[in-house]
């Protein structure tokens, strides 16, 4: 080979590489603006924060490429207009519970939880290893928009009361803020549930517009104050044993994202999704003790036959709903998954609990 042949070579090489470089560069530099909106009030504790959090850090982990600004419950859209804000495109992101959408798509409420189901470790094990999170994103397709679990409040508590419920005939006719199936059942037991978003909740207990109020449990509940308009705390949280919360994405948005900050976003909402729960684990049980200690809440069980009760009804209205085809295969799915694990559970986890508790 000639020297000239190369310097031709070496001529168009240098051509190619200097081209893509400035590719690379164009695409670097290219910085996305988004909007998200949440149904949770702007910084409220625990859930409100997950939003932050996730835009702080695809804000960090991007280089500031992907900068989000969230806007709180009524700021841009109101609490419950969150789907239909990111379905449309109005904003890229929203941040919420599946269980809101039930009347949109019945099946969405296994995506945050329903009564009776699956703990916060295994809602994560179903949606991440056991193909709950495929089926959850054929099921919103339809509607333009991603989910990726973004955020679990682990187990709750069933809430606030201000007379005793010693049967399931002192359930007649209170009117509780309970949403989702949780609501279906309650209403089947006697009960009157409404569904109002959290920023109303402590006016509506305070005014007497409502009887009872379910928010989530002693980290959240004491933030909003529940303790000065109700006097019985009840638990277990049956209807809501591990809530996952979502991060919504406007489909086209996402595809517009190169592949490097969607794998920002993906990354970023799962560290989150964990993060919520480890706060809620350690906070819970210290807000407890402030409830109980500091503000004279009273800490109840429910009677063993109310919880029976709850739980049959359950069964039943799940049942009748898988006349429903989708809601049929995601139950299937997540069904199968809670047999699966929870066989495994009764020798792990709930023999170990056990031990430990009858120890000295
Ligand atoms: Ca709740």
């Amino acid at each position: 080979m000639k020297i000239y042949q190369y310097l031709l070579i070496f001529i168009f090489f240098s051509g190619c590489s200097s081209d893509f470089d400035s590719d690379v560069e164009v695409f670097d530099q290219q910085t996305f603006k988004w909007s998200l909106v949440t149904t949770w009030p702007k910084n409220y504790p625990g859930l409100g924060m997950a939003p932050e959090r996730l835009a702080d850090l695809v804000n960090e982990m991007s280089n500031g490429r992907l900068q989000i600004t969230v806007y709180g419950a009524g700021e841009l859209v109101p609490a419950m207009g969150v789907f239909d804000a990111v379905s449309s495109g109005s904003v890229e992101m929203g941040h919420s519970g599946a269980y809101y959408w039930k009347g949109k798509i019945p099946a969405a409420q296994f995506f945050a939880g329903v009564p009776f189901g699956l703990t916060a470790k295994e809602m994560n094990a179903w949606l991440h290893r056991g193909g709950g999170l495929e089926i959850w994103r054929e099921l919103y397709e339809p509607f333009n928009i991603y989910p990726i679990p973004c955020g679990n409040t682990g187990t709750q508590m069933f809430g606030w009361f201000n007379k005793e419920i010693n049967s399931v005939a002192d359930l007649k006719g209170l009117k509780m803020r309970i949403p989702g199936v949780g609501g279906e059942v309650f209403k089947r037991a006697g009960g009157n549930p409404v569904n109002i978003p959290g920023g109303e909740l402590f006016t509506a207990m305070q005014t007497g517009t409502i009887d009872a109020v379910e928010w989530v449990g002693p980290f959240n509940d004491l933030a909003f104050g529940f303790q000065q308009v109700a006097k019985y705390y009840y638990y277990p949280g049956w209807h809501e044993p591990g809530s996952t919360l979502e991060l919504l994405i406007n489909n086209d948005a996402w595809n517009s994202l190169p592949p490097d900050l969607q794998a920002i976003v993906e990354v970023a909402a799962k560290a989150v999704n964990q993060d919520l729960l480890d706060e809620y684990t350690a906070s819970n049980n210290r807000a407890l003790k402030e409830l109980v200690e500091t503000h004279g809440a009273v800490l109840k069980k429910l009677p063993d036959d109310v919880i029976e009760e709850f739980r049959q009804i359950s069964k039943e209205i799940i049942n009748e709903s898988l006349s429903d085809p989708t809601v049929k295969l995601v139950h299937q799915s997540f069904q199968d998954f809670l047999s699966e694990v929870s066989n495994y559970h009764a020798i792990a986890e709930d023999a170990f609990v056990e031990a430990r508790s009858n120890s000295d």
